[in-house]
């Protein structure tokens, strides 16, 4: 329709069908289908084992040039290709998209359901509480959290033999309290031989809590959180602690799903979260702080994923096996690729060992034009001439930042087509500037789309460039090798990708970094903490900066997730409301239900 009505409009317009129809249509059993209400599943993951023999489809990774305010369009693009694929090429498709955060939901940026006629529905299910992943991660995180402080206040206010007797209640030792014991170089089983010192050792994690990494955390965007003081009633006794919530997306338990292949994998992982070190500088860890097992309980359903259909009734979520040897999967990166694509090559293709077949690199004429140079815009404000007539020198100006992402694809061995999300104000001759450029800085090809007007129908050009770019196999590489130092590590990320001249590691960084060797976590990939809005450490820098040394001011350690992640200049961890947040516009009608003002 012209003009495009709003995004819950076009949503609630299409009726979605019963989740156990499409969970048939596409081959999932009934028995490895567990419904949450009537449009929404979990898929169990013994379906897995029965097409264990199946090979992969195509695995397609939709990354965008650097983020500017204007919005690029990667979670349309993603869904407006799976639709293309599916509806209008024939091919078997799914889209595997991470599920919105509540802090940008109400917060800045709205929901993540993609936009336009190229949407997930029933997109207010897929915007909330989903299948409550979300809030399981909290849960668990926030009990490790609570374990934390609470162990601690009971070493301190307890005698040894008291805390002894206490932590053995039952007469005999818990399975983490063993694998304590063996870690400790204790062998015995029995709680009655245990030496004195030995019942020291072992009742006493001796948690210096300046070296706490674990904070708890909550999905909302509630920036009076960054900075609390935790143990403020008389019942702590004055054992109060400075602390912090983060959000809970950007929790290591989230990385952790991410991550994780099975159940016993996921296990595992929990056992190996460290959360401080003890006052010798031994790792402390959640299996230490017996707590691993119970993590793994409150987390048990978030590893099934989650099944939803988009607008055009095509499958999201899950699996290459379902889609059979020509079919294709179609995921997100976050953010630009610098970022997103990096580590989603590195850290999840590494782990993974999955073989990535193309990327879709999603760009548009408006943002390319602000990396130019063009003028900031205005929130409410009307944009600026420049990004709504023709600028073919400002567009120009701004080529530099997605043929830099371009060049940096190809160093990873992945063929890339550059998907130009459409805006009715692009012009014939900005659309053929960019493919000129990105051909010439060596995409497999470069195509105009207008799948967030059209939907799938819009994108048909995009998908059959996708289809010719993966019909070789590609010739992925991973960046770096494990064995270098972490130093190395880094430096190869920021003058490889980022082109920095090179990286400034602060002492408390380098203090730290020789800490985790003699852990033994050298060997971890590198998660950066960059900030996405530009390709160097500095927001403000746009288009493709040289000349700049990245400053690593710290660096922490998801070991449970398997990954280092260096802080470069400060970022927070916990977002803040604007002035004027997206809540203002979400209310529900009381008589019917429907649900207003969602994006
Ligand atoms: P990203 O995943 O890159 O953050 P989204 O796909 O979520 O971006 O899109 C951001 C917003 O921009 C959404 O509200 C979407 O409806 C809108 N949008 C995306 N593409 C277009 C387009 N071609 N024309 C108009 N609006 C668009």
């Amino acid at each position: 329709l012209t003009p495009v009505p709003s995004d819950i409009e076009i949503a609630r317009a299409q009726k979605p069908k019963p989740i156990q129809r499409l969970a048939q249509e596409i081959g999932i059993m009934d028995s490895e289908l567990e419904p949450y209400g009537s449009y929404k599943a979990k898929v169990k993951l013994q379906l897995l084992k029965r097409m264990e023999h199946q090979k992969n489809g195509r695995y397609v990774v939709v990354a965008g040039i650097t983020p500017t305010p204007l919005g690029e369009g990667k979670s349309t693009t993603s869904v407006g290709l799976t639709q293309a694929l599916g509806a209008h090429l024939n091919r078997n498709v799914f889209a595997c998209l991470r599920q919105p955060s509540q802090g940008p939901t109400f917060g800045i940026k709205g929901g993540a359901a993609g936009g336009g006629y190229s949407q997930i529905i029933p997109m207010e299910e897929f915007n909330l509480h989903l299948t409550g992943d979300i809030h399981a991660i909290t849960a668990a995180n926030n009990l490790l959290a609570s374990a934390i402080d609470t162990r601690m206040f009971h070493e301190a206010t307890q005698t040894d033999e008291a805390l002894y007797r206490r932590l053995v209640a039952k007469k005999k030792f818990s399975k983490p309290q063993l694998q304590r014991l063996e870690k400790l170089g204790i062998t015995k089983t029995n709680p009655a031989d245990l030496t004195d010192d030995e019942r020291r050792r072992f009742a006493r994690l001796d948690i210096d809590p300046s070296t706490i990494t674990w904070q708890r955390v909550m999905d909302t965007n509630d920036r009076y959180l960054r900075k609390i003081t935790v143990g403020q009633s008389p019942t702590e006794q004055g054992h109060t602690r400075e602390t912090q919530f983060d959000i809970a997306v950007a929790s290591e338990l989230m990385a952790i799903l991410a991550l994780s292949t099975d159940l016993a994998d996921m296990r595992d992982r929990m056992d190996r979260i460290v959360v401080a070190a003890d006052k010798q500088g031994n790792p402390v860890t959640a299996c230490d702080i017996g707590v691993a097992g119970a993590l793994a309980v409150l987390m048990k359903d978030t590893i099934m994923p989650t099944l939803m259909q988009t607008l055009e009734g095509t499958p999201v979520k899950i699996a290459l096996k379902l889609v059979g040897e020509d079919g294709f999967v179609v995921t997100e990166a976050g953010f630009g690729a610098d970022i997103g694509m990096e580590k989603f090559f590195d850290i999840k293709c590494r782990q993974s060992g999955l073989q990535p077949s193309a990327v879709c690199l999603v760009c548009t004429v408006r943002a390319l034009k602000m990396h130019g140079g063009g003028p900031t815009v205005t929130p409410g404000a009307p944009l600026a001439k420049e990004y709504v007539e023709e600028n073919l020198d400002l567009l120009r100006a701004g080529l530099c930042n997605l043929t830099r992402h371009i060049e940096n694809v190809k160093k990873f061995g992945v063929p890339v087509v550059v998907a130009i999300n459409g805006f009715a104000t692009d012009t014939q001759a900005e659309v053929e500037l960019i493919r000129e450029a990105a051909l010439s800085a060596g995409a497999a090809d470069a195509v105009s789309c207008e799948h967030w007007a059209n939907g799938g129908a819009g994108a048909v050009g995009l998908a059959e460039a996708i289809v010719r770019a993966t019909d070789a196999p590609s010739d992925f590489k991973l960046l770096y090798d494990l064995d270098l130092s972490i130093e190395e590590k880094i430096e190869k990320i920021c003058q490889d990708i980022y082109r920095a001249d090179g990286i400034e590691i602060s002492p408390e960084a380098q203090r730290k970094i020789a800490m985790y060797k003699a852990q033994g976590y050298g060997h971890l990939p590198i998660c950066m903490a960059k900030t996405h809005l530009s390709f160097s450490h500095d927001p403000a820098l746009k288009g493709a900066p040289t000349g700049f040394t990245v400053p690593i001011r710290d660096i922490r350690a998801s070991v449970g997730a398997g990954f280092l992640y260096p802080l470069c200049g400060t970022m927070s961890t916990m977002p803040g409301l604007p002035t004027r947040p997206c809540f203002y516009d979400v209310d529900i009608d009381p008589a019917t239900g429907v649900i207003d003002g969602l994006f």
